[in-house]
């Protein structure tokens, strides 16, 4: 085939643009590093990672505290979290082209990517994007996006006991935006500048940290599989103490191998009473107890990097005819598309219609697919990972066999098979699946 991408990565690519997962940030005025759009069926897939998620953290414990905090926050903030003097990654310039790339990004150490020429020593680039608020052009008023999420939950963390009064241990869960100015955005929607994260602050007793952080690292290798993340490519690495963030004592980075190579997925760490600690925010367990702070597990997922280990999970060409996306139905972006055998024969369209309108009402994540014939329609669908293909023909309508009137056939997108279902039986049998 005419221009057919090489390599796993160009084709999970070309199919996300191609089919409405991710495009391109700002693309008709040429793009904006490290910023990608999400399409809707990218939106559907993160919706669904992060109700994944969330039901996994949130609504399945009862000592879980979910918030949504402000992007913009208090220079003060970052300042207290170390950020403002350490968020910063080594930054060297090739000596010819110019060029910037982080250094222990390099391909060849002390070698520019671009032309091989030696690049400069290093100097530490703060990482965080700054803005100004209000009409005040002063230093007073820079204030900084979130280059994570975590602080919006420290800086709560006293509005959260005083409004609920847990006692420990308990978390507080956050999913939203961050960003950072990432030197060299590179690898898809792997390295970007803005991006989604869902964090959890797990507060605890200073002697029940190893506890809890084992529990958590088992927490997170159980949601990984449950979603569909390859297990094979999941790898676990304890951050050498060297290597190890400015506020963690312990880290463990779950690794996937990415198509580009073996780099994180996910963080846990510990991170000591380190930030609590800063902001100056302590914790009566009990009446008449003395103040302490907590020490604090971080469970750090990565939206985008979820999606990107997905679809490289999920990526299936061993019928080269026929790749596919292999996405549990769980996850799927569509559950199920609705067809009419014929467009063109309106009792066959009225048929589907009331079909898709019954497992929409049901499932939400249902499309409507009567463009080109079925063999085209079921290509489409296994393209995006639908699980299932329903069809409406004439049997539906008992026309050929009056037995089978008000069945309908539902393929299977892995096994091409197909099977004749009663229309009300459908949702019963979608949902035993789901
Ligand atoms: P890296 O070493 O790859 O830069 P990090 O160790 O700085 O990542 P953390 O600060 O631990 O990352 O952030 C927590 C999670 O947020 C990561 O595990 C990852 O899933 C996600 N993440 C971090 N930076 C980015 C980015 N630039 N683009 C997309 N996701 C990111």
């Amino acid at each position: 085939m005419q221009n057919e991408p090489e390599n796993l990565m160009e084709k999970i690519q070309s199919l996300a643009k191609r089919r409405g997962f991710v495009y391109q940030g700002s693309e008709i005025y040429g793009g904006l590093a490290g910023t990608w759009d999400y399409g809707p069926l990218g939106v559907a897939l993160k919706n669904n990672i992060k109700e994944s998620w969330r039901k996994k953290f949130v609504s399945s414990k009862s000592d879980m505290y979910e918030i949504d905090a402000a992007i913009l926050m208090n220079s003060k903030v970052w300042e207290a979290s170390g950020h403002v003097n350490t968020f910063t990654d080594p930054l060297v310039e090739c000596t010819k082209c110019k060029r910037r790339f982080r250094e222990d990004q390099l391909k060849e150490a002390g070698k520019c990517d671009e032309c091989g020429a030696s690049v400069g020593a290093p100097r530490n680039f703060n990482m965080m994007f700054s803005t100004k608020i209000g009409a005040m052009e002063d230093s007073a008023s820079t204030v900084y996006l979130r280059p994570e999420t975590a602080q919006g939950i420290f800086v709560n963390f006293k509005n959260i006991v005083d409004s609920f009064h847990p006692k420990l241990p308990f978390g507080i869960a956050q999913i939203g935006k961050a960003f950072r100015n990432e030197i060299t955005p590179r690898d898809f929607v792997f390295r970007v500048r803005e991006f989604e994260q869902m964090e959890i602050e797990y507060f605890v007793k200073p002697d029940d940290w190893q506890k809890y952080f084992e529990y958590y690292k088992d927490e997170m290798l159980e949601w990984m599989e449950d979603l569909g993340i390859d297990m094979s490519k999941v790898h676990e690495l304890e951050v050498e103490p060297d290597d190890l963030a400015h506020y963690s004592k312990r880290t463990v980075d779950f690794e996937f191998d990415f198509p580009f190579g073996k780099k994180e997925l996910y963080g846990l760490a510990y991170r000591t009473n380190f930030d609590l600690t800063n902001h100056a925010l302590e914790f009566q367990d009990e009446e008449g107890a003395e103040k302490m702070t907590p020490h604090v597990i971080e469970p750090s997922f990565g939206v985008d990097r979820s999606v990107l280990a997905l679809l490289a999970s999920a990526y299936d060409e061993s019928d080269p005819e026929r790749p596919f996306l292999k996405f549990k139905p769980a996850i799927a972006p569509v559950v199920c598309a609705v067809s009419p055998l014929l467009k063109n024969k309106p009792e066959l369209v009225e048929k589907a219609k009331f079909v898709y309108g019954m497992l929409k009402a049901e499932f939400g994540r249902v499309m409507w697919d009567d463009n080109g014939n079925i063999g085209k329609r079921y290509r489409r669908q296994d393209e995006i990972g639908t699980p299932w293909c329903i069809v409406i023909d004439f049997d539906t309508l008992g026309e050929e066999n009056p037995a089978h009137k008000d069945t309908v056939t539902i393929r299977d997108r892995d096994t091409g098979n197909q099977e004749r279902v009663a229309i009300h039986d459908l949702i019963s049998k979608i949902k035993e699946q789901l």
